[in-house]
């Protein structure tokens, strides 16, 4: 069955008139229940967003390689094809696998969700969530994926723990005021977990964002790498480095708060 005939493609076409983008991101709906995925639609194209919506993961495939969406909503379980193997699929292929994704889970246990980090999605969403939520991840995933950060100086932002200050535009990170000298990659590293404050990251995720390399890469370099980094940015940051969480098995979280 085509999507196109969906109930939930005519509602998410209607763009709001005063949708403020003018090059709306395109992002895909991977969702079987029609009733949600109609929902999930309606709300991000309020938004402004462009919305299409997949009712099964081979439906999705097929759009995907037609035409390459800018993020992929993807519910985890589907019938025929599950979320799981969409994923793989579009991480395998080097046509798709740079697309974020947005991985809806219905079930709440944490190893599912690890599980779908170690896939590849680049956050996930537990069900039932508030509109609100959907379309602040969605909004998140999209300003990394694109660098859109929020000017605050020298067209960077400014993150913030304790005594620990990253420009991220001026690429300087300081400690009680006093400049850290940090490498290229520290400084990736540190931003990226920084970004991501309270969630794990994998240690090849962290590869994929801090060494900028694409995820085939970062399969193929050492994890250790990622922890020889950990620990000399933990050794330059001081007391600060406690911020830097290990988690075991996984990977590293910077804490929420301390
Ligand atoms: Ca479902």
């Amino acid at each position: 069955m085509s999507p196109s005939r969906s109930e939930a493609v005519e509602l998410a076409g209607l763009q709001r008139p005063d949708a403020k983008r003018e090059h709306p991101a395109r992002i895909l709906v991977v969702e079987d229940e029609a009733e949600i995925a109609a929902l999930i639609a309606y709300q991000l194209t309020r938004e402004g967003y462009r919305v299409e919506t997949a009712l099964t993961g081979t439906v999705a495939l097929d759009a995907i390689h037609r035409d390459v969406p800018d993020l992929i909503v993807l519910d985890r379980m589907l019938p025929g094809l599950s979320g799981d193997e969409v994923l793989r699929s579009l991480k395998s292929d080097p046509a798709t696998q740079g697309v974020p994704i947005l991985f809806v889970t219905a079930k709440r246990e944490q190893r599912d969700r690890i599980d779908g980090l170690e896939l590849g999605a680049d956050d996930y969403l537990t069900k039932p969530f508030s509109p609100r939520e959907l379309v602040l991840r969605v909004d998140a995933i999209l300003r990394r994926a694109h660098g859109e950060l929020k000017p605050v100086t020298g067209g960077g932002r400014i993150l913030s723990a304790g005594p620990l200050r990253v420009d991220t535009g001026a690429h300087i990170v300081t400690l009680d005021g006093g400049e850290v000298p940090l490498t290229p990659t520290e400084f990736r590293l540190l931003r990226t977990l920084m970004e991501r404050r309270g969630r794990t990251q994998s240690r090849r995720q962290l590869l994929s964002e801090a060494w900028n390399v694409d995820s085939g890469t970062a399969g193929r370099l050492h994890t250790r790498t990622v922890d020889m980094h950990v620990r000399r940015l933990r050794g330059k940051l001081g007391s600060a480095g406690d911020w830097i969480e290990t988690v075991r098995g996984f990977g590293y979280r910077f804490q929420q708060s301390r």
